[in-house]
């Protein structure tokens, strides 16, 4: 019998839809061990059953499924729902994408609160004084959750997106009945860029600074770029994006902002990042954003709305 699979998006922008999707045949291949019931990108199934007694209120329910995948975190009433359905209906919950598993993106919102970045995003001048809604439209949650602050998950996988190659590896194994091999160490662990254990530059470089390498060498004769002096976040990221024997960004000769998220999945990369600046001797007031370093990671409370200076 082939396992059934759900698929859901909450806060999502479905670049992880794609990234599934870009398994390419490699999905094909996995058809006869799997069977998709639910997948919104891929299929018109309806959430809501229209069974029950009659005059009663439609019921979300999803189809019940072996494993369920779930991308983006959650933000409003409606992302819970879905994801409490999820859960109850899916023997195994995988979390893909840093969304999902982080929070990614959505969660920088968390450094405002809702009433702040309503005043930028819906009625600010130069939006056109747009109302607020408030009528059909999901109740928001105070802040943004990766997915496992809600419920239980089973399996985190990261990336934004996620590696197809990893999601592949991830459906197969559940279909063989084994555990995933995935990676665990951080994406300097794959950088092949020249290391000689100094920070050159004690002072971190905008990100408008190029680096410095030659366009006609290999990646393997270029310098790291943290100890050029550039802010980049391999140290204290989850490897998982290389190709081709690389990381993506350090492949285009720019720095890892830290888009897998953490090492260790309870890990804080702005903390770790910071003790690794330190470390390497690096002056702390030339890091202009230090909630930056939380751009993808900022659930699980790590990005909290400033409190304001008394006086
Ligand atoms: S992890 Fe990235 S690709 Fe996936 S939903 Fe979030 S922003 Fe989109
Ligand atoms: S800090 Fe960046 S450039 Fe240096 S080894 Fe790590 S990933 Fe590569
Ligand atoms: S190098 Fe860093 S930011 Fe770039 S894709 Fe990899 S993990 Fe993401």
């Amino acid at each position: 019998m082939p396992l059934r699979l759900v698929e859901e998006w909450l806060h999502s922008c479905s670049g992880c839809e794609i990234a599934l999707l870009n398994m390419g045949e490699g999905l094909l291949e996995l058809l006869p061990g799997l069977e998709i019931v639910h997948m919104p990108i891929l299929m018109d199934h309806k959430y809501v059953s229209s069974q029950g007694e009659d005059g009663a209120e439609p019921q979300l329910s999803l189809p019940r499924a072996e494993v369920g995948l779930v991308s983006g975190g959650c933000a409003n009433e409606e992302h819970r729902e879905l994801l409490e359905e999820i859960r109850a209906k899916c023997d195994f919950l995988v979390a893909m994408g840093t969304c999902a598993t982080h929070g990614g993106i959505p969660a920088l919102t968390n450094t405002r609160g809702l009433e702040q970045t309503y005043a930028e995003v819906f009625a600010a001048a130069d939006h056109g004084q747009a109302a607020v809604p408030d009528q059909g439209v999901p109740r928001p949650l105070d802040r943004v959750y990766a997915v496992d602050e809600l419920v239980r998950v089973d399996l985190l996988v990261p990336g934004c997106p996620p590696n197809p190659v990893h999601l592949k590896e991830v459906l197969t194994a559940l279909v063989e009945g084994r555990a995933p091999q995935l990676p665990t160490k951080s994406v300097c662990d794959t950088c092949p860029a020249i290391r000689r254990g100094t920070i050159e530059k004690k002072e971190v470089q905008r990100f408008t600074v190029n680096a410095d390498y030659d366009p006609a060498q290999e990646l393997s004769a270029m310098r790291c770029l943290l100890e050029q002096g550039l802010m980049c976040m391999g140290p204290v990221t989850a490897a998982g994006c290389a190709r081709r024997g690389a990381p993506s960004c350090i492949q285009a000769r720019v720095p890892c902002r830290g888009c897998y998220g953490p090492v260790r999945n309870q890990g804080n990369q702005m903390m770790d990042m910071m003790n690794a600046l330190v470390s390497g001797g690096v002056d702390m007031k030339t890091i202009v954003d230090r909630q930056g370093l939380l751009r993808f990671s900022g659930a699980h409370n790590r990005l909290r709305k400033r409190a304001r200076r008394r006086g």
